[in-house]
């Protein structure tokens, strides 16, 4: 399978050269020529695999036995540290709830990345080129790189993470900042949750020939790629369980979204063949994406707003790229037209053909702080079933979409241990405690508590400059540690 851009179509690279490149050269996007059809034969064959056999299988479409060995790719796509089956599946009333999150992280973004840093580390080996990831991360994405990085334990992989400052769980920062890997730099910045977006494409855009930077956040194809997965795993034990013949129903999804990462993953499991019905995004406040599914606008608004449900906040979600591309059936002359105009006006406005073929696939709701931590109490209280603040905003977007009694599927994308702050919000801190202390709340969790945080560096926010001006500084920062980390190695 050869990798082009949504860009422009004439481009053609290998697999290694796609995810160890990040963005494609042209700025836009890289997805793979050509979508496989997966038939009903083919999934009834499927249903009998597990968790990483189906991961391989999957894989294997994508990426061709000539650069990367049977026995190379058994390794990479594993699950050590998650406990089988590697996605359960829980039954919440009508609903069932795919629990992604039971990885060393104890969020979804573990199931993709650590496959993602393990292709990584192959290559940057194969090559022995030194490799330097860069991440952003308004949450989850930084701690699953960063124990990705650390297991690894390669010399040759090294990774500069940012977070924004005070904007993550106290959980969330303590798993960056307590990491012993001599691998591992991390930074704060003061800044909103995708400010290090536009220095970090800068820099990928000019890495100095000594060294190969790339990043993994999810506009890295290969994080799609490994999301597809789960919608195939849940669509067929929910077929299983509800004894469906396998293809003759369609499953909706609900999960809470971001960066759209995920639901680009499912919009291209669907393109696939595999039956899946609505893909459904709970949103919060920072509602782009409900916005643009409902009317069509695609305007980045001009803040980002504080909420309880912090890996989804954000201001534009770059996967959007990649949905349009199918949409369109891969037009990439017209989603060149698209995207050179979201980068100029920060704006799109989707014609009402486009955003009825739009809605064909996709709905959405937004869902405010306060409906999140009501649905949380609520489903505590009916189901004693305790959620993370987005597992509960896509529950609250199943209840507002009108799921309530009915099967259809939703993504829990992270574990409440995460989360203290907002749980305890929701359901009060005897709540909190209880599960706190109860053989829910992962041992491996625990002790990641008690460890010493080292301070992780600073990018200062200078209010006499412009967001511009101090994203130009910050990238200055960014190139002096990497300088250094690299001439230490
Ligand atoms: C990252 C994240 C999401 C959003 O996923 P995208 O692929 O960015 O849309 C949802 N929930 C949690 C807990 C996350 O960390």
């Amino acid at each position: 399978m050869r990798y082009t851009s949504t860009r422009n179509r004439t481009i053609s690279c290998t697999f290694e050269e796609a995810i160890c490149s990040g963005y494609a050269p042209d700025g836009g996007l890289f997805v793979p020529e050509t979508l496989p059809a997966v038939s009903v034969a083919t999934l009834k064959e499927w249903a009998k695999l597990d968790f990483a056999q189906l991961a391989q299988t999957v894989l294997r479409l994508f990426v061709s036995e000539s650069e990367v060995s049977a026995q190379e790719l058994s390794q990479i796509v594993t699950y050590e540290g998650f406990a089988p089956p590697v996605i359960p599946i829980q039954r919440v009333g009508s609903l069932y709830v795919a629990e992604l999150f039971h990885g060393p992280t104890f969020c979804f973004k573990d199931l993709g990345m650590r496959a993602v840093v393990r292709f990584l580390s192959l290559f940057a080996t194969k090559r022995r080129q030194r490799m330097t990831l860069l991440v952003s991360t308004t949450g989850d994405t930084g701690p699953a790189a960063v124990q990705a990085v650390s297991d690894a334990r390669n010399p040759w992989l090294t990774i500069l993470v940012h977070y924004p400052a005070g904007q993550i769980s106290s959980f969330q920062r303590k798993q960056l900042t307590t990491t012993d890997s001599p691998h591992v730099h991390v930074v704060a910045f003061e800044g909103g949750g995708d400010d290090m977006d536009r220095p970090i494409k800068n820099m990928l855009k000019s890495a100095p020939s000594s060294s190969h930077w790339t990043g993994v956040n999810s506009y890295n194809i290969g994080r799609p790629l490994m999301q597809m997965i789960h919608y195939i795993w849940t669509y067929l034990r929910v077929a299983g369980q509800e004894e469906w013949e396998i293809g003759q129903q369609t499953l909706d999804i609900i999960l809470p979204t971001g960066a759209m990462g995920n639901l680009a993953g499912g919009y291209m499991a669907k393109k696939m063949g595999i039956p899946l019905g609505k893909l459904c995004s709970g949103v919060n406040v920072n509602d782009i994406t409900h916005r643009v599914m409902q009317t069509g606008a695609f305007h980045s608004s001009p803040f980002m707003l504080k909420t309880l449900s912090e890996a989804i906040n954000i201001q534009i979600p770059y996967n959007f790229e990649r949905i349009l591309f199918y949409l369109t059936e891969q037009d990439d002359q017209l989603v060149r037209e698209w995207m050179t105009q979201v980068e100029t006006t920060q704006k799109l406005d989707l014609s009402t053909e486009w955003l009825e073929q739009l809605q064909q696939v996709f709905d959405s709701a937004r869902i405010s702080d306060k409906a999140m931590c009501t649905t949380t109490r609520q489903v505590w209280k009916e189901h004693h079933y305790l959620m993370d603040p987005h597992t509960a905003v896509a529950m609250g977007a199943a209840e507002t979409l009108g799921y309530s009694g009915k099967i259809a599927a939703v993504f829990a994308t992270a574990s409440p241990c995460k989360f203290e702050e907002s749980v305890t919000m929701a359901v009060g801190k005897d709540t909190w405690d209880m599960f706190a202390q109860s053989d829910q709340f992962p041992a491996t969790a625990r002790a990641m508590l008690l460890r010493n945080e080292r301070p992780p560096t600073i990018y200062r926010n200078d209010r006499s400059l412009s967001l511009y001006e101090n994203q130009r500084k910050w990238e200055e920062q960014a190139r002096q540690i990497i300088a250094t980390f690299e001439n230490d190695a």
